[in-house]
């Protein structure tokens, strides 16, 4: 096999014709004309970056509940999932992953190209995947809040949808993706719809801030149904993000903190679930009473 042919042959060769690019810019166009194949390239990148994100973040959570100093930041902690059950889960989100998000991932090359994303280098720079991001991030929580919402409104969408994801009333990270298929694919539509939407409308976005995107959205998922709250969580810092403090109780619960990654909108719509809501709810109720009397 002449040098050119491998991967590393080329990297070498667009190395030698394009010194403005950086490292990783050179590595990702060494890719693409390797695979001689763009639908090919981004599919097999997209799928390979999501599983290794997914059970490499999961992998921390699982080994911090093998730990018995870790349990005192535990929510519920007489709940820990057992190794069976955590094998199962895997076993589960990744038969899901093969049949159900593997032939999506597959289309999202030709949907990027029809919607105008950019695949080529040098890259955005990071103030402007920074912002797209941040924009992202509000998009999808808000489809989340309302779209998770209405499957807990409607019986029928719980029973037929949600329930499967309600199977763990203490969650740990690997239960992130543990849904139905309709739900991925529901809920899914947030985290890859808001960047195509933003697309269609400003026709200013690169595949690789929508890469990651993705990711910060998976460690997002993952953390958010870690079951630990610590006191160096982000939400302490950063008041109305959500993280698993948020989503603990509504696993718990089933009832209240509908939204992803931030609190706005279960705070402005009243269904937020925690001890100082009950509270505010309660006082409310006797003040009307009192001012019934
Ligand atoms: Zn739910
Ligand atoms: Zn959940």
């Amino acid at each position: 096999m002449p040098m050119s042919d491998t991967y590393w042959g080329q990297f070498e060769e667009i190395s030698k014709y394009n010194v403005s690019l950086n490292y990783a810019e050179r590595l990702w166009m060494a890719w693409y004309s390797y695979m001689q194949n763009d639908v090919l390239a981004t599919g097999i990148m997209s799928f390979v970056m999501h599983e290794a994100v997914y059970f490499g973040r999961s992998l921390p959570w699982i080994i911090i509940d093998c730990i018995p100093s870790m349990n005192k930041y535990k929510i519920q902690n007489h709940k820990i999932p057992t190794a069976k059950e955590q094998w199962q889960c895997a076993m589960l989100v990744l038969l899901s992953h093969f049949t159900v998000e593997l032939p999506q991932i597959w289309l999202f090359h030709p949907m990027a190209q029809f919607f105008g994303l950019s695949t080529t280098v040098p890259f955005p720079s990071l103030l402007t995947m920074a912002y797209q991001i941040a924009i992202f991030f509000v998009l999808e929580d808000t489809w989340h809040y309302f779209s998770h919402r209405a499957m807990h409104e409607f019986p029928f969408l719980y029973k037929n949808i949600h329930k499967i994801h309600h199977q763990y009333s203490a969650p740990f990270g690997l239960a992130a993706e543990y849904a139905s298929p309709i739900e991925v694919m529901l809920l899914g539509l947030g985290s890859v719809g808001s960047p195509i939407l933003w697309c269609a409308i400003t026709g200013d976005l690169h595949i690789l801030t929508m890469y990651v995107w993705i990711v910060v959205r998976l460690f997002q998922a993952i953390d958010a149904h870690s079951g630990y709250e610590f006191p160096w969580s982000l939400h302490h810092f950063v008041p109305f993000w959500a993280g698993a403090d948020h989503h603990d109780v509504h696993h718990e619960k089933f009832i209240g903190n509908y939204s992803s990654s931030f609190r706005w909108w279960d705070l402005l719509l009243d269904t937020e679930n925690s001890p100082e809501a009950l509270k505010r709810r309660r006082e409310k109720k006797s003040m009307k009473v009192k001012k019934a009397a």
